[in-house]
């Protein structure tokens, strides 16, 4: 439709600016000696997604002369957000690409404003609780980055950060291996964000990656701008939530696949799917956040026909729109693959007396906590958060260790999958004497 129109007429605009042939590679951006490339994706400032192909290396990372001493401040990292041990937490690291030594201050509070962006969406503004925040300071000689405001600026940056990328003006591409370098600086990475130091609308979404450090996926955006942040929430639907891209290309004919792995995308019509009790039957009929009843709507997965997506037009097809009630579940799912419902600052199998107190965090509001002694219910504790072990009136021998268990349930209805909802429990037990 008018995304891939869109997309041509931009590619066709940068390679006139950059005086190639349409079909030949475009002179900026394009890798340095033809390294391996990457499939990225490319946003739209209406909210239209394509993709698009990066180099994995960037011409425009700065060097750092060998034996010089590191600059101060470089590596540095903040926590934005902290909510516990990255162990039981889902650890978010936020990179800043073309800041220099003196606007270190100005990349902590771009990052900041990026989660605030992510967390203003669903299910992330419930779930916040689960996450940490890393700010990680790479410090760049120049301020701003390569593109902005035009083709013919080039800056030096840690991370190589440019716009004009494969000849798309709006896409913003990184140097990975840069990234994977100052990730490693954070106390875990699960998710990566690279905020450039840049006003100008753009951003990319690396999904074909996993990182040795745990993490799968970059999302770069401007750091201020204030719709980039849409850029990321989409991108998290594919390293989180394990979602497929819901929309498609009018010329890429019909899929004739088998049945694809994620969450999203299906070849059953919904009568067969809920026939079959498979994909999104659960939420079949339901008035999804995104607008509309989940249904099967033909295309997604790039494919036009053939491929069936949930609703209409969720996040997963268009930048600023909800997770429809599938995509919801699977990021839920996806947040409790790295945090736990269940936090205690006393670890989990310590020895304890009744002189103690202990507590426990449910860092997601809703959160039900039941207690059980050796075993059985004590009601009377439900939903409290701290005890004094001495409430518990242990009796028999002084020696005689209990077993103390806590048990934690999110109950949220956003999760219907018996496999998932699994996941939406957790406990902790001690060993408590007398
Ligand atoms: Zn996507």
């Amino acid at each position: 439709m008018h995304r891939t129109a869109a997309r041509t007429a931009t590619a066709l605009l940068a390679a006139v600016l950059a005086g190639t042939a349409l079909g030949a590679a475009p002179a900026w951006g394009s890798p340095g000696g033809g390294g391996p490339t990457r499939r990225v994706e490319v946003f739209a400032e209406d909210g239209g997604i394509s993709r698009a192909q990066a180099p994995a290396a960037s011409p425009y990372v700065a060097a750092r002369p060998q034996g010089v001493a590191p600059v101060r401040g470089d590596g540095e990292v903040t926590a934005l957000v902290h909510n516990g041990d990255p162990a039981a937490k889902l650890d978010v690291v936020v990179i800043g690409d073309g800041y220099t030594a003196q606007e270190q201050q100005k990349f902590r509070s771009d990052a900041a404003a990026k989660w605030s962006e992510l967390t203003a969406v669903e299910p992330y503004a419930t779930y916040r609780g689960l996450f940490n925040v890393w700010a990680v300071s790479a410090v760049s000689p120049e301020s701003g980055v390569t593109g902005d405001p035009d083709q013919a600026t080039v800056r030096h940056t840690a991370l190589g950060s440019y716009f004009w990328c494969d000849g798309v003006e709006r896409l913003l591409c990184v140097d990975e291996k840069a990234v994977e370098a100052y990730a490693a600086k954070a106390p875990q990475a699960d998710l990566v964000l690279v905020v450039a130091n840049s006003t100008k609308y753009g951003g990319a979404g690396y999904n074909d990656i996993t990182s040795p450090l745990g993490y799968e996926g970059i999302a770069t955006v401007a750091g201020g701008n204030a719709r980039s942040g849409q850029i990321a929430v989409h991108e998290t639907g594919h390293s989180l939530g394990k979602l497929a891209d819901e929309y498609a290309y009018p010329d890429q004919g019909a899929y004739q696949g088998d049945e694809p792995p994620e969450a999203n995308l299906s070849t059953l019509t919904a009568d067969r799917m809920r026939r079959q009790g498979a994909k999104w039957s659960r939420w079949l009929g339901q008035a999804s956040p995104d607008g509309g009843t989940v249904g099967s709507y033909l295309g997604g997965g790039y494919y036009p026909a053939g491929l069936y997506r949930p609703t209409e037009n969720s996040i997963m097809r268009s930048l600023g729109r909800e997770f429809n009630l599938p995509g919801r579940e699977a990021m839920i799912a996806g947040f409790y693959r790295h945090a736990t419902p269940l936090t205690s600052p006393t670890a989990n199998g310590s020895r304890l007396t009744a002189a103690d107190r202990l507590s426990v965090g449910l860092p997601v509001p809703g959160t039900r906590l039941r207690w059980y002694l050796d075993g059985r219910e004590l009601p009377r504790l439900a939903d409290r958060t701290a005890l004094d072990l001495a409430d518990l009136k242990l009796t028999g021998p002084r020696s005689r260790p209990h077993v103390l268990t806590a048990v934690a349930t999110d109950p949220t209805p956003a999760v219907a999958d018996p496999a998932l909802r699994a996941k939406l429990t957790a406990r902790l037990s001690w060993l408590v004497t007398r």
